[in-house]
């Protein structure tokens, strides 16, 4: 009760929420309470959480931000969603987002923008910027959601929230709408890291039903938190602290440095020369795999149709026109250009063979450290509709985030910092293919 008066209270500004299940929530709690005293000693039981609305909920209108998808309800939970509610949790909602996961801004919903509860003329991040957002605002205890290139780390940076993207294959992406099925993650947003560490325990693990899933053990990744960081080496990229790099940011990021190294850790430099090279690969792979997933909304098998006398071809040109926002829009169009009959040579495959070289990078550099430290992002949360004009501006703003997915290992964002204007500052660490546990220690030796 006391989360679902908070959002009254308080989502009128920030808009975290497309859709708030009041009175289920409040049956789901009552249900809690009731296995609570049977001595249900669940992990999650009665704890409120709520999901990016692009996690498929039984019953529960999902809709990925998009008019195309307004009144789609599925029969079905993905399996992230089955693993929270198994273990007791309270789901009060689903949250807003950028339309199909794609934006740095949370600007791109169907259902508005979604404020920076720190000052709300900003934006909170995106693409997970309602999750962000819920989190800071203290909406709820914790949320899901996804990361394709940074959209988990960004906005929690933006929101002075932990958030942790996973190793590729860690968490099923079964109902989680996709948007690049080759990047897309699904990770934790919470206050802190051991709530962090306890929500990612909750929802890794192997699924048949996605066969990207990896079959490796889940660790118990509260055992060692406390486990310190003396004599852990820590990468510094030289090609992340470059000129742009906001000085708040930058002081703030270095402080962090000092700190570990005052707890034992061991900076050293190291080198990920590829890395010029992420954010034009990332826009191709991840377009042309939107372009590809993209085709199912056709109006006839989910979501809104728009009828027509003239046939089949221009139903679906009409609902497809009526349904996406237009930076879905000018991703198909990338993504079906990169894809088409003689450019998949030049485009596709050549932005494969970089995205080999730039996980290369990470591997080698992995053979030098323990953990990697970056800034999330150049800058703290921008103005709303400061970047609107300009994609590429927008795109840029992933560029310390996109590497990680490229290369299909984890990376985790945590607090460090205040901007002299009163925004958080975030700090990236990145981990070893299934390293989240040092990411876990590392980031909790701050707190
Ligand atoms: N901002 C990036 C994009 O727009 C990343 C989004 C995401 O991680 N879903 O594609």
């Amino acid at each position: 009760r006391a989360f679902l008066d908070r959002i009254a209270a308080t989502d009128e500004r920030v808009n975290a929420f497309i859709t708030v299940c009041e009175q289920d929530a409040l049956l789901q709690a009552e249900a809690a309470d009731a296995r609570l005293k049977a001595g249900d000693d669940a992990l999650l039981t009665g704890i409120p959480l709520a999901l990016k609305d692009i996690f498929v909920t039984e019953g529960l209108r999902t809709t990925c931000a998009s008019k195309i998808l307004s009144n789609f309800v599925p029969p079905y939970n993905g399996t992230a969603v089955a693993k929270l509610k198994e273990q007791g949790a309270v789901i009060l909602g689903k949250l807003n987002m950028d339309e199909f996961a794609m934006g740095s801004s949370n600007e791109n919903s169907a259902f508005g923008p979604v404020r920076n509860p720190w000052k709300v003329d900003c934006v909170p991040g995106g693409s997970s910027g309602g999750s962000a957002a819920c989190v800071a605002a203290r909406q709820a205890i914790a949320t899901l959601g996804t990361d394709t290139g940074g959209s988990i780390r960004q906005p929690a940076s933006h929101c002075g929230v932990v958030g942790l993207k996973p190793t590729y294959g860690r968490v099923s992406r079964y109902g989680v709408i996709a948007y690049a099925s080759s990047l897309d993650q699904v990770g934790p947003v919470t206050r802190d890291v051991e709530d962090c560490a306890m929500l990612l325990g909750a929802v890794a693990g192997y699924d048949p039903a996605d066969s990207t899933s990896v079959d490796v053990p889940v660790p118990d990744y509260r055992a060692t938190l406390k486990d310190g960081v003396k004599g852990l080496k820590v990468g510094l990229p030289k090609e992340y602290f470059i000129e742009g790099l906001d000085p708040d940011v930058k002081q703030a990021v270095e402080k962090a440095v000092d700190t570990l190294r005052e707890l034992g850790a061991e900076p050293v430099e190291v080198s990920l020369p590829h890395t010029d090279y992420a954010v034009a690969c990332y826009y191709l792979i991840a377009t042309a795999e939107a372009s590809s997933n993209l085709a199912r909304y056709d109006g006839v098998r989910y979501g809104q149709r728009v009828d027509r006398e003239q046939g089949l071809i221009d139903m679906y040109m009409q609902s497809r026109a009526a349904g996406f926002g237009p930076e879905v829009k000018r991703r198909i169009m990338l993504g079906t250009y990169a894809l088409s009959s003689g450019y998949y040579d030049a485009y596709y495959l050549k932005a494969q063979k970089v995205r080999t070289l730039i996980r290369q990078d990470f591997l080698d550099a992995f053979n030098q450290v323990d953990v990697i430290l970056t800034p999330v992002a150049p800058t703290p949360a921008f103005q709303i509709g400061e970047k609107t004009a300009d994609p590429l501006q927008m795109y840029l703003s992933d560029i310390f985030t996109i590497p990680v997915n490229l290369a299909g290992t984890c990376g985790m964002s945590l607090p460090c910092g205040m901007s002299q204007k009163g925004l958080p500052i975030g700090l990236q660490l990145i981990g070893r293919p299934f390293g989240e546990e040092t990411l876990l220690r590392t980031a909790y030796a701050f707190e």
